[in-house]
């Protein structure tokens, strides 16, 4: 079999050498002062063994990788009952769009584009202060990876706020057709906040592994969600982790994944590994344009694909 270390070494060599590494954004002015040529990756394996080089132990800005985190935590609070406000289908519409929302009644398509994690963040406050959703939030990260260090870059929140425009109106207009239970300004804070949770590949590597093993710690065999719901946010991830360039990164990539603007993307290699990778230049659609094809190399070289 192919060697998983040499493959993450070359990769990761090969990164470093890229000039076309895309654009960092722009529209939360925090991130913009990311260097562009950082790039780290880390696989964590059934055992615990994790494989990771470059700069894999320094923590970025996890942005929307986080909605995987809190849709998991709101499918436990409330159940399938969520589905009565956010669907399950690809948006095909920029992660911000707010064009399908008038359409369909303020109902937002899918719980990865920011309407809908609004949806499910406003969940996760129902009967809460915005602390204590948000301590909810860390201390589920905490437990998932055995890491307590895990915390809020409260630079980038404070940078978010200042210029969430966007999410504010999408929150307003979803507000108007009664889709949200509290008031808008703390959905968006617990929103901003929860965006900007700053975690290393490594950290996040281990935090996905519930979703590449069955919805358990493979370590302690201990459950964190049914194997029904595991493979459902996989099924999501699959079809609308990337925004609207979810159907390429399945053509590319072939497993689930969930990208954020900080330039993160998880990935998930059922039974197999959990993978997460950082280069902080987006693609034009807001994906990471190096971890992407770090990730198709990588499946490309370990004949790794949900796909057979
Ligand atoms: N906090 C970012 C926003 O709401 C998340 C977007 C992303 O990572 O794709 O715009």
């Amino acid at each position: 079999m192919t060697d998983l270390r040499t493959v993450v070494s070359e990769i990761a060599q090969e990164m470093a050498g890229r000039s076309e590494r895309g654009t960092v954004a722009h529209y939360i002015p925090e991130l913009a002062c990311v260097d562009p040529a950082r790039f780290g990756i880390a696989v964590m394996l059934a055992d615990g063994t994790q494989i990771a080089a470059g700069d894999c132990d320094e923590p970025f800005s996890i942005q929307s990788v986080s909605k995987v985190f809190t849709l998991t935590l709101a499918l436990g609070k409330v159940g399938d009952g969520l589905w009565r406000s956010v669907g399950r289908e690809p948006s095909g519409n920029a992660f911000n769009s707010i064009v399908q929302l008038e359409q369909e009644q303020g109902r937002p398509r899918n719980p990865f584009i920011n309407a809908g994690a609004l949806v499910v963040t406003d969940t996760i406050l129902s009967g809460h202060q915005p602390r204590e959703a948000l301590g909810e939030i860390l201390r589920f990260l905490h437990f998932i990876t055995g890491d307590d260090g895990i915390g809020i870059d409260e630079a980038v929140a404070a940078s978010e706020k200042q210029t969430g425009y966007r999410n504010a109106a999408l929150a307003n207009y979803m507000k108007s057709f009664g889709v949200l239970d509290n008031p808008v300004a703390h959905v968006l804070g617990v929103y901003f906040h929860h965006c900007a949770i700053a975690m290393s590949c490594r950290q996040l590597a281990s935090a996905t592994r519930y979703l590449a093993f069955l919805g358990r710690n493979p370590d302690t065999g201990h459950s964190v969600i049914s194997v029904e719901r595991a493979r459902r946010i996989n099924a999501l991830m699959l079809t609308c982790g990337h925004y609207d360039g979810s159907g390429e990164f399945a053509f590319r990539v072939g497993l689930p994944g969930k990208s954020g603007v900080g330039g993160g993307i998880i990935a998930v290699v059922p039974g197999i590994a959990s993978v997460a990778v950082w280069s902080p230049g987006l693609d034009p659609v807001g994906n990471s344009r190096l971890g992407t094809e770090a990730l198709e190399m990588l499946a490309r070289r370990m004949h790794w694909s949900v796909f057979g």
